[in-house]
């Protein structure tokens, strides 16, 4: 293709970077030398369709190096793989983390979300040079502040506990002490849990040490029982998915399985970035060969070859832990050809996001992972039909993916009898904000909400006459709950039973001195800011959504009652739930809507 580019050309450290990522140019007509080989016509067009996929991992190499992403480097992208500048501007100004104007090479981004919000963050008092961010996923040390610095040895780290000080300290040149070990998220012993059993015992980077406290027998167990038995085993488990769907992870399964078109993909969606969700962050950072090996039996099962980790940008350790993981297990035999002499092939590939909530939806991924902007899809066709490169694809969470593990060692039958009749098995919780003991807990589905929120130490401040007022259940896109529903049972059908959902198991717990009418606000600021835009109940009900709580909470509109700004409010959040194209627009409304019902705008 004839690419026309502008006048602005790359520095040598941002050729580097795109080099670094796509190899040497292919030929004369794509910034290479040309030579009188290269005659009168551009070569190579499939080669450099091959390259769309590295768009995201280029404009992640170029804003890691230079600290942001210039004309100049947008016009050496094109060149270098013919897709047009203003198709690499959109892409690059799709996500939060790449910086399309000049700034230091330090960023920090302070989270203003939930459980933050709780323990004391702000977006109005931010640090010079300090922006505000959505959800960083790391709500047991709340509040937090993510700090970025380009250069030729990037590097990223978190400010746990953050303060105004500590923030300043770091924008004037100190870097963050180092963050607590994974384990130091999981109040729970090590006897209390089984999905987390590892964490904190094993060497998260050693495969003798995982196998040594049981990795690799369910792998083993799943080539003795052959893909068919694997997912019988799945679906005798009645395994929903973890994400926030609960849809059957069996019936997932034997969907792609059945696929006749080739290859089959398994996505692993590792975006984690429901506000307030932290529990893959601690899988994957402290036990990272139990997800190696889930998906190694996923795609056994479902006849992938290639595997792919959706890995939220903002979770360094967890990237930095998976790639030694990955390098370990494919030396040794466990990824790549051959796995174990069984004469399964399957290899995994990481793709960092780079700060884009809605890549947590299933199609988004797909079109993120390809090197397009991360906007979702619209199904049918489903994934289990047309999904990452239009092949057959599995897309399911670390969490889901784990439980895979118990299934196989302890039989699909043994893994149903845990928990309740439509909740098998464990699942993990997110427990943050005024709890005293915050952290990620594992437990049999069927225990209430105060049973949990117990565990955790009850509402912190308790001896100083601190109460609940209210849970964020499921994040975001989930619901509060008021002091009068903490009996519910944290089950999918406890949960739905009262209008509620466990989403991605986020409990956030707010006492009687916190704002609530400020904690809707920010969720509505939240969807605003996170919708991508593709569709209009979305796209413009999420500013209106806005605009309205405002009105609700400061009051500009002396010509409309207070009942009617609240029945215009419910109607936008209906038309979002009815109209709009994916979950985001479709959840948009539901926090705001249970707050409402809790009376937070008498
Ligand atoms: Fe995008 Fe919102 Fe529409 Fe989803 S609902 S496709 S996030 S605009």
């Amino acid at each position: 293709m004839d690419v026309k580019i502008g006048a602005d050309r790359a520095t040598t450290a941002e050729i580097e970077a795109i080099t670094g990522v796509l190899g040497p140019a292919i030929d004369g007509w794509h910034t290479g030398l040309r030579t009188d080989s290269d005659l009168h016509m551009g070569t190579g067009g499939q080669q450099l369709r091959d390259l769309r996929h590295q768009l995201l991992q280029v404009l992640h190499a170029v804003n890691d190096r230079a600290g942001w992403i210039s004309p100049g480097a947008v016009n050496e992208i094109s060149l270098r793989t013919d897709i047009a500048p203003a198709e690499v501007f959109a892409v690059a100004s799709f996500y939060a983390l790449f910086a399309l104007k000049e700034c230091g090479p330090r960023q920090v981004h302070v989270c203003v979300d939930a459980a933050c919000r709780a323990t004391g963050s702000t977006d109005e008092a931010l640090p010079k040079g300090a922006h505000a961010s959505p959800c960083l996923g790391a709500c047991e040390r709340a509040p937090v502040a993510l700090v970025v610095e380009a250069g030729v040895a990037p590097r990223q780290a978190l400010i746990e506990n953050a303060t105004p000080a500590k923030v300043q300290t770091v924008l004037d040149g100190a870097w963050p002490e180092a963050e607590a070990a994974p384990e130091a998220a999981l109040p729970q012993p090590a006897t209390e849990r089984v999905l987390l059993r590892r964490v904190g015992t094993v060497n998260p980077t050693s495969l003798d040490s995982y196998r040594a406290h049981g990795g690799y027998l369910a792998l083993r167990k799943a080539f003795e029982l052959g893909p068919v038995g694997v997912i019988r085993e799945v679906t005798d488990a009645r395994l929903l998915g973890r994400g926030g769907a609960a849809f059957p992870t069996g019936r997932k399964w034997d969907a792609v399985a059945r696929q006749p078109a080739r290859p089959h993909h398994l996505v692993c969606n590792a975006d984690e970035s429901e506000p307030g969700t932290f529990k893959d962050r601690v899988v994957m950072e402290g036990d990272p060969f139990s997800l190696i090996e889930s998906m190694t039996i996923a795609a056994f099962a479902t006849g992938c070859e290639r595997g792919w980790i959706y890995l939220r940008a903002e979770y360094p350790r967890a990237l930095a832990t998976l790639e030694t993981a990955l390098i370990e297990a494919r030396q040794r035999g466990f990824l790549g050809e051959n796995i174990l002499q069984s004469g399964f092939n399957f290899d995994i590939e990481i793709t960092r996001g780079a700060g884009a909530y809605i890549c947590g939806e299933e199609t988004a991924i797909f079109n993120s992972i390809e090197g397009f902007r991360g906007e979702p899809r619209n199904k049918p066709p489903f994934p289990v039909e047309k999904g990452l490169f239009d092949k057959p694809t599995v897309v399911n969470n670390v969490e889901t993916l784990i439980n895979v593990l118990p299934i196989l060692n302890e039989g699909g039958q043994a893994y149903a009898n845990l928990g309740t009749e439509g909740s098998t098995g464990q699942k993990l919780f997110c427990l943050s904000g005024a709890v005293a003991n915050p952290g990620v807990y594992e437990v049999t589905y069927g225990m209430t909400l105060r049973e949990l929120i117990e565990l955790a130490g009850g509402v912190r401040g308790q001896a100083e006459g601190r109460s609940i007022k209210a849970v964020l259940l499921g994040g975001a896109a989930g619901s509060f709950v008021g002091p009068a529903q903490l009996d519910v049972a944290l089950t999918l059908e406890g949960t739905r039973a009262i209008g509620a959902t466990l989403g991605s198991g986020v409990v956030c717990v707010f006492d009687d001195t916190t704002d609530l009418v400020d904690q809707v606000r920010r969720i509505a600021a939240f969807f605003r800011n996170e919708s991508c835009g593709q569709c209009v109940p979305c796209r413009v009900g999420t500013v209106r959504q806005q605009e309205s709580l405002t009105r609700l909470a400061i009051g500009s509109r002396p010509d409309r009652t207070r009942g009617e700004e609240l029945a215009l409010l419910k109607d936008l959040g209906q038309v979002m739930r009815d109209a709009s194209i994916c979950g985001l627009g479709q959840t948009a409304h539901n926090a705001i809507d249970s707050a409402i019902k809790m009376g937070v705008f008498q």
